[in-house]
């Protein structure tokens, strides 16, 4: 089978170097290749239709005896039009084709075939357009129908992919060990490659698919856990004591089931005195993060070590600072702030605290990964919004310890089965449940002539003391002039509809320290209305605010509109997002309906991924996911299965590395040298 992979096109029968190019098109360079490039749909000749029953509009196979000998017409303009009729024991349907000399010779008088096409109706009456056809001793199968490209059809590459297959040797070595595959019921390479290209039957197609579906999907789980496979100690900090029923005995509200279940989940981790924790904790916005990592924390300082708490921005920082200085204020445990801004003296003085142990928790931003930081014993690492770190910033954090424990948070809801494969090796606990004081935010869709009483419903919001957010999206030069730019949609409201309100604006441009600055001044309620391209930090937390409204939201996808969406409803007042768009394209309307129909972040996550692929979770391909040939991300059963199995599989074999997975490490290594990254070792 490797060897297919050395064996060039043009050895097979019809494909020279000229059609041999045009499957590199295709991105197929080798006869291996060419086995993995699967059908795009199938054509479907098993179920037979009678002539009686084909509907104008439909498209079937019928099985029928040419009545009369194919005639040949020339059209106006040299286009040549065959034409038959056919018959079967329910009635006789005509043919027709168009610019295809051979059909006469293909077809005989008398003889039975199967014909496969769609049915279309002109004033003579029915007929069926241009059908495909076969004798009936070949015929009563499952067709392939490939990606093609000009000059490269169908029967050419299938007729390509059929020699392929007979090259295949009697025994094919299968990646998937042959336990793993019995205990799954998953079918043989050999037959799986037969039958994803040329199934005789519907079960065929399916156990194919499935076996071919969960092998892509399990290489590159297995691919994702080696990359991140850390290499880290064997155990971490060893914590004894489960302080979290302390902990809440401290909080002003009661715990949510799912921030409970959540905190026992970490707990179990610090407690078993096994690995390291390396848990992602994911919770839909406003789900209350914060106090599961300050559980998780106050448990780790009350066990004699510290805990680092890392924030993407400053005025995030501070924001955690706050809250979590005044939480712990009656207790011994001692609280810092760590910030870049901060006097030098001032990060001396705390840095000093660090490295002798006086500081139990310290929040910060990058300013804790700086090498001047350095902890008496980092027990703890906690990032905050990780999709704002990189992986080697989170290494660095935890580089300040000695294999400390790991918690990352996250508000970008992506499905827990993509989050399986895209974090890998990490744990995840997910709260999917809001504090029940909050109010679900109350959306809806509204054009653009609706604008000016949407201003006066903000001015009625802020009256009674609330705030509001205006979100008007980026304009580069050149752009779309319906698109306003904030600053001048700013200076407009000041000028009219909100004069006597204070306004603030925050774009692209906006300087770093300018823009904690007014986000600060917001929160504080200096202003009651901020107007911002999509710079609105992420993860603010302005429980006053109850406005969200969003101009042009047909430039936004799902999951930054409930990104968005997520800054208001945070505190006990109704809530409202607003969504302006006059574009009713059909994208934009599911979407903005989707929008309206549901508050939860999973859902919304589940129906972008269906919509846009994985890629909009992370922006452009940031996720590194290689690009699949038969597996589909939003198949969360499938998703499930491969997991599992390489589980299994890791277990059973203990390593990637083992003899018996030298054939899927070799796959791993395939799949992921086509997302252009390197092979793994
Ligand atoms: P996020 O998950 O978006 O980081 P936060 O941790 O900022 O959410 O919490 C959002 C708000 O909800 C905060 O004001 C917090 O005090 C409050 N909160 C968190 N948990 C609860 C709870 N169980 N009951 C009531 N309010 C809560
Ligand atoms: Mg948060």
């Amino acid at each position: 089978m490797a060897s297919l992979y050395k064996t060039p096109l043009t050895s097979l029968k019809g494909v020279g170097a000229k059609r041999a190019e045009l499957f590199e098109k295709l991105g197929v360079h080798s006869v291996g290749e060419l086995l993995y490039f699967y059908p795009r749909a199938y054509e479907d000749w098993t179920t037979v239709e009678k002539i009686e029953n084909c509907q104008e509009g439909g498209t079937y196979c019928i099985r029928a005896v040419l009545g009369t000998a194919v005639s040949d017409a020339m059209l106006p303009g040299g286009r040549i039009i065959s034409k038959a009729t056919v018959y079967d024991d329910t009635g006789t349907l005509k043919m027709v084709w168009f610019n295809n000399r051979y059909i006469s010779q293909m077809l005989a008088y008398g003889g039975e075939y199967f014909f496969f096409g769609k049915i279309t109706a002109d004033n003579f009456g029915a007929q069926m357009l241009a059908p495909t056809f076969a004798s009936v001793a070949k015929g009563a199968v499952i067709h392939p129908i490939y990606r093609t490209t000009a000059g490269l059809f169908t029967k050419n590459i299938s007729s390509a992919v059929e020699q392929a297959l007979a090259l295949l040797p009697e025994e094919v070595n299968d990646p998937i060990p042959a336990p793993i595959r019995k205990k799954y019921r998953l079918c043989g390479l050999k037959k799986a490659l037969n039958d994803i290209h040329f199934p005789k039957t519907r079960g065929e197609l399916e156990d194919a698919r499935r076996r071919l579906v969960t092998e892509e999907l399990l290489v590159l789980n297995l691919g994702m856990r080696h990359l991140k496979g850390s290499s880290r100690g064997v155990s971490g900090a060893k914590v004894e004591r489960d302080c979290s029923a302390a902990f809440e005995k401290l909080l002003p509200f009661r715990l949510t089931g799912a921030q409970q279940r959540a905190i026992a989940d970490c707990v179990r981790d610090i407690t078993s005195n096994g690995a390291p924790m390396n848990r992602l904790v994911q919770g839909d916005v406003g789900s209350g993060k914060t106090a599961v990592a300050a559980s998780v924390c106050y448990t780790i300082a009350k066990n004699g070590f510290q805990a680092a708490f890392m924030a993407p921005t400053e005025i995030l920082a501070k924001q955690h600072y706050d809250t979590l200085s005044a939480l712990l204020e009656n207790t011994e445990l001692h609280v810092a702030l760590l910030t870049g801004s901060l006097k030098e003296s001032e990060k001396k003085r705390i840095r000093e605290a660090l490295a002798d142990g006086t500081v139990d928790l310290v929040i910060g931003t990058h300013a804790l990964i700086a090498d001047k930081t350095v902890f008496h014993n980092l027990g703890l690492a906690v990032t905050d919004e990780q999709h704002r770190f990189g992986v080697a910033q989170r290494a660095a954090l935890l580089g300040k310890g000695h294999n400390p424990h790991l918690m990352v948070m996250s508000a970008t809801p992506i499905p827990r089965t993509l989050g399986l494969i895209i974090f890998g090796d990490l744990d995840i606990s997910v709260i999917d449940e809001l504090p029940p004081s909050r109010k679900p935010v109350k959306t809806a869709w509204r054009g653009t002539a609706d604008r000016g009483k949407i201003y006066q419903f903000i001015k009625q919001e802020i009256a009674q003391g609330r705030q509001a957010f205006i979100v008007c999206p980026l304009i580069e030069e050149g752009e779309l002039d319906n698109v306003a730019s904030a600053e001048e949609y700013a200076a407009n409201l000041m000028l009219h509809d909100f004069a006597d309100i204070p306004v603030a604006v925050v774009h692209g441009k906006t300087k770093a320290d300018e823009k904690e600055r007014i986000m600060a001044d917001f929160a504080a309620n200096r202003y009651s209305l901020l107007v911002s391209t999509t710079v609105i930090e992420v993860g603010v937390d302005v429980p006053n605010a109850s406005v969200m409204m969003i101009e042009n939201a047909e430039r936004f996808g799902l999951s930054q509109l409930h990104q968005l969406r997520g800054r208001v409803g945070r505190g006990q007042f109704q809530s409202y997002c607003i969504l302006i768009s006059d574009n009713r394209s059909p994208d934009t309307a599911e979407r903005l309906r989707v929008m309206c129909s549901t508050n939860d972040g999973f859902k919304i996550a589940d129906e972008d991924l269906k919509m846009r692929g994985p890629g909009d979770f992370f922006g452009e391909r940031q996720h590194g996911l290689p690009q699949l040939a038969i597996a589909d991300f939003a198949d969360a059963k499938s998703l499930e299965l491969s997991q599992k199995i390489a589980d299994d599989i890791l277990t059973t074999y203990r390593d990637l590395r083992s003899d018996e997975l030298r054939l899927l490490k070799a796959e791993v290594d395939r799949l992921f040298a086509r997302g252009g990254q390197n092979t793994l070792n």
